[in-house]
């Protein structure tokens, strides 16, 4: 008798549900928080150029040391940390959930967040815990100490600012769960580009502290890289786990150049914070819809129905997130990227004739 998935899969994996990636062809694709603009042309033809001269008949060098001499300069990381290096920060996340997944093991995080903490958690049989953030998406201080103090989480994950919510959390709340976390404490700053706000900083205060980033929302998503920094101690360890070809030749050569024009980079997230605002301005005043604040290149927006919008919407050709059922405090919650100036218009003319 052969036997079927049923009998052969792991319980978790056979528990969870794969991750559904809409078909966007001809789509505004206002999803997942990629950044609308291309590369300037000149710079198009410098990546081109790169890319015919790589040696992709080799493997990749496992420890991308030009890569990560650039990613120190540009990001400003400092000498007494190291860096982790994944194919995007999911597998960061990964990496870092298999090398901390002692049975019985917690990871803790507020809730609603990036779904990812949970999902490998589960699938690395280890405890996930969230602790309810408030219904404006502030940390609950008092509940989340009280957590790690019954939990004693192994890893605790604070998205800084937080997806879907889109909002930072108050710095001194963070930093009394960092002194408090008896485990390692990520600081995601996926959206660092647009909030400005970091923990890097404070990695010489904080000997269980990681700051993680990704380059995807700044123009790399198909690129895949993300990167964690912090101590030794602990990247050695994560980098035990990390298949040493996960960051191929290509992304390598690529990603190491473009963060030489960090400048350009830097420039659309300027012009998408600006966008932000506008697309705020001009969501506000109509009926029904709560803005939330956000300092990512998202906003969450309540509407009176979001089933309702998210269709009306898509039907006009714009894919936003609804992310009404998945947390109670996210009811009628649409989760809008925020595109190019031309695709917030169609954006704000879709939604409004949805409402
Ligand atoms: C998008 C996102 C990531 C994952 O980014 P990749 O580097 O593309 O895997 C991680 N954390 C948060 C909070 C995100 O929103």
């Amino acid at each position: 008798m052969k036997k079927s998935p049923n009998d052969l899969v792991r319980e978790e994996v056979l528990a969870l549900a794969a991750y559904h990636v809409p078909d966007a062809a001809g789509m505004v694709k206002l999803d997942a928080m990629e950044n609308p603009y291309a590369l300037p042309l000149p710079l198009q033809r410098e990546i081109a150029e790169l890319m015919a001269g790589a040696a992709v008949n080799r493997y990749p060098n496992p420890q991308a040391p030009e890569l990560k001499a650039r990613l120190r300069r540009v990001m400003a990381i400092p000498e007494a940390f190291d860096i982790l290096i994944g194919n995007g920060s999911d597998e960061i996340i990964q990496i870092l959930i298999q090398t901390l997944a002692r049975p019985g093991a917690v990871v803790l995080a507020p809730d609603p967040t990036f779904v990812m903490y949970r999902m490998y958690a589960r699938v690395n049989r280890m405890r996930y815990v969230g602790v309810p953030l408030t219904p404006d998406f502030r940390l609950d201080c008092v509940l989340f100490l009280e957590a790690i103090e019954e939990h004693q989480p192994a890893l605790t994950f604070i998205a800084y600012p937080n997806n879907p919510t889109g909002n930072l959390y108050a710095e001194s709340e963070v930093l009394r769960i960092l002194q408090a976390a008896p485990g390692v404490v990520v600081l995601d700053e996926a959206y660092h580009a647009f909030a400005k706000k970091s923990f890097m900083g404070r990695l010489a205060d904080h000997p269980n502290l990681i700051v993680m980033r990704t380059l995807s929302k700044v123009g790399m998503a198909g690129l895949r890289l993300g990167y964690a920094v912090g101590d030794p101690a602990w990247i050695s360890e994560f980098d035990k786990v990390r298949p040493p070809y996960n960051v191929n030749v290509l992304t390598q050569l690529v990603a190491e150049r473009l963060l030489v024009h960090v400048d350009t980079l830097n420039r659309q997230a300027a012009e998408i914070c600006a966008e932000r605002g506008r697309l705020r301005t001009a969501l506000e005043p109509l009926p029904g819809v709560t803005v939330f604040a956000s300092d990512a290149n998202f906003l969450l927006v309540r509407v009176p129905d979001s089933g309702k919008v998210f269709a009306g919407m898509k039907a006009r050709g714009v894919l936003v997130k609804d992310l009404h059922g998945s947390h109670p405090l996210l009811a009628q919650c649409l989760r809008v990227t925020v595109g190019s100036v031309e695709e917030n218009a169609q954006c704000l003319n879709a939604l409004r004739a949805s409402l």
